[in-house]
């Protein structure tokens, strides 16, 4: 006997997000936090389109953004020489009542939701208390993971409550969201490979009721200051009257200043908080072991710079989520679990990766920096111009990536249904709707503001598209022997046909494609129910 199915460590919000989607899945789970309360100094500031789509999947994508930055608005990027002056370079970027628009009249197979900008410091309480309302989640604060002991058929851990009282916690799995000195990792002895403590930054908070207001370039969430060798970068938090500052300062104080000579106009401000923060580019040589995984900071640690740090994390929770639960159920087959490292592992390398090409942007136009930037010369003005330019297609390598953030297929994993051919690339920074097996479903309406993603059920569904006629009963009857969950859904929409490019498409419990073709013979079918619910070795 278990005392729980999934231990969790840690209530960040990869851990948030696992718990939510275990929970939702009627896994029953233990969410355990060292800290009293969720975090309270500022980190993560976008939730990206995918993230959103995730949380619109878990039914809580409104109330993140009622909790958030007002959705009309603006979300406009700027380099100025200060908050006063005009811009040098300007990135517009819609609101989300903008963007919503635009998805709602567009049939393009793109995204159905865009980001949505809300600090970490509301979005992990917003996250707690949806989670702590779950019948079967046990959420714990002030407990701390300790160590833990892998037998055959459970995981049991020490942990520790309120600095003093010791208990062992017997669970099925247990899985470490426990950030970047994951101690859950450290035991399982997984190394860190790539570039870590690259830069030390301080990072401020402040109040000001006044600022957002006052901003004569105009209304947005990044100020980048192109002011040399620090290059203060000012960004607004989800209230419009907190503010972030990030600068290679020297002291604490020092900070307070910058921020004061970045503004350059007689606005009230109040420094909330300093801290200090590395950057890091490392990814995670494993995914896990046995019974225990590791996800989100734990597994990966990009720069922020592009905003690939807790939105891999919510990907790899959705992944894993729905794999504990069938291999609980009874359904995962035993190459279901194997396969969370050889699916997140590769998008945890892949955003490191992006994450690099997002920063080398920014160095781009700072590096375009001159000392006479401030000069009213003719030398001054073109170094102005040179750097705006620069800053023009630079900082766009941060800004547009919908590729990266929601354009990641997996690749060579084995509960994949595999075709031939390369596919299309699946590191594009643009994102191209494709149907190609291990790629996110492209997104599709189905009459006015009902999206096919709402209509799909918890389980596997086969989509049979454009009207086919095709028989699929081998396939159901496939899934019935496993017996994995299989619903049948019939589009006969054309413009839903078109998008997905065959008859017949088999969505994952995670939305990602698992087979794709306009006919099932009696060997394939299955094969095919075999492969996506991790029973089979591999497919020919
Ligand atoms: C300045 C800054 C800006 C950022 N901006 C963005 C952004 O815009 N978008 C984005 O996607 N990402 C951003 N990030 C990254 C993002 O904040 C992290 O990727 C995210 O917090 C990772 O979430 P997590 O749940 O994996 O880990 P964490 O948030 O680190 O949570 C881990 C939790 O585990 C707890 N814990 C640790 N050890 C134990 C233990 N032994 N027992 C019990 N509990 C334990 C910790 O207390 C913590 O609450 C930013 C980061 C920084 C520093």
């Amino acid at each position: 006997m278990t005392d729980t199915q999934v231990l969790i460590v840690g209530a960040g919000p990869v851990g948030l997000t696992l718990a939510l989607d275990l929970g939702r899945r009627g896994v029953s789970c233990t969410l355990i936090e060292r800290n009293a309360t969720t975090i309270q100094l500022p980190k993560m500031e976008r939730c990206n389109a995918r993230t959103m789509e995730i949380y619109r999947r878990l039914r809580i994508s409104e109330r993140v953004r009622d909790a958030g930055l007002p959705r009309t608005a603006p979300m406009d990027v700027f380099l100025a020489l200060s908050m006063a002056g005009p811009a040098l370079a300007h990135l517009p970027c819609p609101s989300v009542a903008e963007a919503k628009a635009a998805i709602a009249a567009s049939h393009d197979g793109g995204l159905l939701e865009p980001y949505q900008l809300i600090s970490q410091y509301t979005l992990e309480p917003l996250l707690r208390s949806i989670v702590e309302a779950l019948p079967r989640v046990t959420v714990r604060f002030g407990c701390e993971f300790i160590s833990f002991t892998q037998e055959k058929d459970s995981v049991t851990a020490v942990v520790e409550s309120n600095h003093s009282t010791k208990e062992t916690i017997r669970a099925a799995y247990l899985i470490g969201c426990d950030g970047g000195s994951s101690t859950v990792r450290k035991q399982l002895g997984i190394r860190l490979a790539g570039d870590g403590n690259i830069r030390r930054l301080r990072q401020a908070l402040f109040r000001s009721d006044d600022l957002y207001e006052h901003v004569p370039m105009g209304k947005g969430r990044h100020y980048h200051i192109a002011e040399g060798p620090l290059f203060p970068f000012i960004i607004l938090q989800d209230s419009t009257r907190h503010w972030t500052l990030h600068a290679a300062a020297s002291s604490d104080a020092e900070m307070a200043e910058i921020f004061r000579k970045s503004l350059a106009m007689p606005v009230e401000f109040e420094m909330l908080s300093v801290n200090e923060w590395t950057q890091h580019l490392l990814c995670a040589e494993r995914y896990g072991d046995s019974r225990v995984f590791i996800a989100g900071d734990a597994a990966h640690l990009v720069i922020p710079t592009g905003g690939l740090g807790m939105n891999t994390g919510v990907g790899d929770a959705v992944d894993l989520s729905w794999k504990l639960a069938a291999t609980l159920a009874g359904w995962g087959g035993p190459h279901l679990l194997a396969s969370y490292e050889a699916e997140r592992r590769q998008i945890g390398l892949r955003n490191v990766k992006a994450s690099r090409a997002a920063m080398s942007g920014r160095e781009g136009w700072r590096a375009a920096y001159q000392p006479n930037i401030n000069d009213n010369t003719p030398e001054g003005a073109a170094t102005r111009a040179r750097i705006a330019a620069r800053f023009d297609t630079e900082q766009r390598k941060v800004t547009e990536i919908s590729g990266i953030e929601s354009g990641y297929r997996y690749v060579n994993s084995p509960i994949v249904w595999p075709e031939s051919g390369d596919g299309p690339d699946p590191d594009n920074v643009a994102y191209f709707p494709t149907t190609w097996p291990g790629a996110r479903l492209p997104h599709v309406w189905l009459s006015e503001g009902v999206a096919l993603h709402d209509r799909l059920g918890p389980g596997f569904t086969l989509l049979r598209l454009g009207g086919t006629k095709t028989d699929t009963t081998n396939l159901e009857r496939a899934f019935q022997s496993l017996p994995a969950p299989l619903d049948v859904m019939d589009v006969a929409d054309k413009r839903a046909r078109e998008i997905y490019e065959y008859d017949l498409l088999l969505v994952r419990p995670d939305l990602h494609v698992a087979w794709r073709g306009n006919k099932i013979t009696d060997d394939d079918a299955l094969k095919i129910a075999a492969t996506a619910a991790g029973n089979a070795n591999s497919v020919a």
